[in-house]
Formats: structure tokens, C-alpha cells, sequence
């Protein structure tokens, strides 16, 4: 979707990454594959474009470093540092100010048996590495819990986070330029299946005043960080109205998706105006939408009912070109436009269910 952003606007695009024929690959003038390890081929790449970033946020610190050396790495690898490994990025937000549920580092069994005794249970447990969608993290009920919770997660370095208990979960997509300038989308509206996002609704049904403290705490990780790109801020809202941050995703973000379909700027061509360095574009949303992901496990029964999702006027259908379509993986995504939140919403989930049930919408 940025490579399709990229292109409209005349760039030619070059892309990288460990597999080929990649959604990417696919819109880019020129597919690598070689390992994000693979220093010389990095280097190579690096010197046949004027500047890179990156829409996976697990690229090692070594090969932004190399590519650094060559072209600017927007947002920097400074910021990779920070958001892509979880006890960096809690100790980031807690000493910056920010409100994250309370936590503790776990380095050791030991750790992990002090920090249950003093956040207390229910609490989760999550790897510091190479966690997303809910993957790497474990819920501890009782104390009795702790070693089955360490070994499960194969005693590796990891956050202990009390369950929040919150009313629902949101998120800010934002940019800055390199001039420091800032946009963002307002306050959306998340829900998650089995830990994996199931749709947005956008702007979140919340109060104005909840809208403003997000918007205003996810301006003020933007300027910490000095990020130049899309960063999206995850919230819980607690029950008793107060937010506190989830986690930070240095890239355009899922929930960000409907802005393709319902403003004026994408998040997409919102970060390539950052990357290259371009004022920011205008952030208006035309009407309120709904985003419904569609998941690998839509194809269980055979090819989803395409005609029949886009009998619906209201609905735009993305699909990302995966080729294999698993459980649990992100194949594509439908938006809804509609006078109010809740109807787009009702409109995105009848389109989703006909793809499997076939009625007509
Ligand atoms: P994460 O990968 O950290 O974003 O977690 C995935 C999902 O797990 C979140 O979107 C929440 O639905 C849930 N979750 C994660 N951490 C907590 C927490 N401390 N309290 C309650 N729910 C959580």
C-alpha cells in the first residue's frame, strides 16, 4: 500500500526483504530477496535509492546502521531501537513521562516470581522479542502460575504487565515531518479477536475530551522519539476513563488502513511525504468509517465470495496479494463509509459475512 502510494506520486520504488513475489514486490520496480542479515546486499540496495524506510518494524539494528552509512533511514534506527524490542520501549514511555500499566522487567525466573508478588495477578506476561499479534505472551492467574508462564515463553527475556482493565482499546496514527511538523488521524476505535485486530471504527465512539488526552500524549511520543514517519500509539482506555499506553508501532499501522478510503491523505502517502522529506498532507476525513480485516481463515471453506462482499455500494474491498492464505494471517481488508460510525461498522461486518455465507449484502 506504500509502494502503490509511492508509485502515484511518480517515485519508483525498490523493495527488500527475505522472500519473493512480496505484496511489495509486486508494485515495485525492483524485488531483492536476501536476509536483512545480508550486509553486502543491503549495501547494494541502499546505494541504488535516495532514501529507505521500512513497514516491518524486526529489521536488526545492524542493517539500518550499514544502510545509514550509504542513505538517510526514515524514522531512523533509533527508533526501531526503541519500539521493536518491549523492555526498551515500556523504559522509554516510563521515563518519559508517559502512562503504561505498571510493569516489571524479567530477566530470570527470580524476577519473575518478586514481580508477581508486587504488580500482583492477573498479570501477562510478554517476551521482550519479536512479539505482535498476541504471539509470545502468556496470562498468569496465581502465583502457582509462575514457572509453567516462564517455561512457556522458553525462559527468555520478557515484560510482567498487570491486566488493564480497560473499556475498550484505541489508537492514534500520526506523522511528523523532518520539519517537526505533525498530523494525525484522530482517536480510533480498535477490536481485537484472539489478540489480532478484527476491525476499527473511525473516529471512536469516546468522549471528546478522551480523544484530545490521546491525540495530545501520542504528540508528545512523536517529539520524544524525533521520529520522521507514521508512528501509531496504542491505548487502553481504562474503565475509569484515564489511558494508558499499549505499545508503539514505528510504521503505518492496521487501524490506519480505512484512511486510504476515507481522507484526503492515506497514512500511506502520509509517510512517503515524511520519508521524502515533503510537507504533510491534509488529514480531513470525508465521512466516518469502519476497517474488518480478512483473515487467512475466511479461505477454510474455499475462495471467499468476492461479488457478493462487493454488492455493497459502501464497501471497498483491498486485498494484499499473499499468496497463501493461513490462519490468523492478515490477507486484506474491507472499509465502509457511512453517515455514522456504527452503521459503517455494520456495514464492513455484513460485507465480512456474506464473503463466507454468500448471501447477498
Ligand atoms: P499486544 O501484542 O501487546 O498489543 O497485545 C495484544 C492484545 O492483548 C492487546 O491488543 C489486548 O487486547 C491484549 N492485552 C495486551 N496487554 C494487555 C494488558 N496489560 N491488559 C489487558 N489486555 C492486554
Amino acid at each position: 500500500m506504500f509502494a502503490i502510494a509511492a508509485r502515484r506520486m511518480g517515485y519508483r520504488v525498490h523493495t527488500l526483504s527475505p522472500d519473493s513475489d512480496t505484496p511489495t514486490g509486486q508494485v515495485s520496480d525492483l524485488e531483492i530477496t536476501a536476509p536483512y542479515e545480508d550486509l553486502d546486499a543491503v549495501r547494494m540496495f541502499a546505494r541504488r535509492v535516495d532514501v529507505v524506510t521500512f513497514e516491518f518494524e524486526n529489521v536488526p539494528a545492524t542493517t539500518t546502521e550499514a544502510v545509514s552509512s550509504i542513505v538517510p533511514v526514515r524514522p531512523a534506527g533509533s527508533v526501531l531501537h526503541v519500539t521493536q524490542q518491549r523492555i526498551r520501549e515500556k523504559l522509554f514511555l516510563q521515563r518519559a513521562g508517559f502512562p503504561v500499566a505498571p510493569f516489571r522487567v524479567i530477566k530470570a525466573p527470580q524476577d519473575l516470581h518478586q514481580g508477581v508478588s508486587e504488580i500482583g495477578c492477573p498479570a501477562i506476561l510478554k517476551t521482550a522479542d519479536s512479539g505482535y499479534d498476541g504471539k509470545g505472551q502468556v496470562r498468569i492467574s496465581s502465583p502457582s502460575g509462575v514457572d509453567a508462564a516462564w517455561k512457556s515463553i522458553d525462559e527468555c527475556a520478557a515484560v510482567l504487565e498487570s491486566l488493564v482493565d480497560f473499556e475498550c482499546e484505541l489508537s492514534v496514527v500520526a506523522a511528523r515531518s523532518l520539519t517537526g511538523e505533525f498530523a494525525h488521524y484522530g482517536t480510533l476505535e480498535n477490536h481485537h479477536r484472539d489478540h489480532i485486530l478484527d476491525f476499527t471504527v473511525a473516529p471512536a465512539r469516546i468522549p471528546a475530551r478522551v480523544d484530545a488526552r490521546a491525540v495530545e500524549i501520542t504528540r508528545g511520543v512523536l517529539e520524544k522519539l524525533e521520529a520522521v514517519g507514521v508512528v501509531c500509539v496504542e491505548f487502553f482506555l481504562r474503565r475509569d476513563g484515564e489511558l494508558m499506553i499499549n505499545e508503539l508501532a514505528p510504521r503505518p499501522h492496521n487501524s490506519g488502513h480505512f484512511t486510504l478510503d476515507a481522507c484526503v491523505t492515506s497514512q500511506f502517502e502520509q509517510q512517503l511525504r515524511a520519508v521524502c522529506g515533503l510537507p504533510l498532507g491534509s488529514t480531513a476525513q470525508f465521512r466516518p468509517a469502519a476497517m474488518a480485516n480478512l483473515l487467512g481463515d475466511l479461505w477454510e471453506a474455499g475462495k471467499p465470495n468476492w461479488p457478493a462482499a462487493c454488492a455493497c455500494p459502501e464497501v471497498k474491498l483491498h486485498l494484499y496479494g499473499k499468496t497463501e492464505p493461513r490462519n490468523g494471517r492478515k490477507m486484506g481488508h474491507l472499509t465502509a463509509l457511512s453517515d455514522n460510525g456504527s452503521s459503517a461498522l455494520e456495514l464492513a461486518l455484513h460485507a465480512r459475512d456474506a464473503l463466507v455465507l454468500g448471501v447477498s449484502v
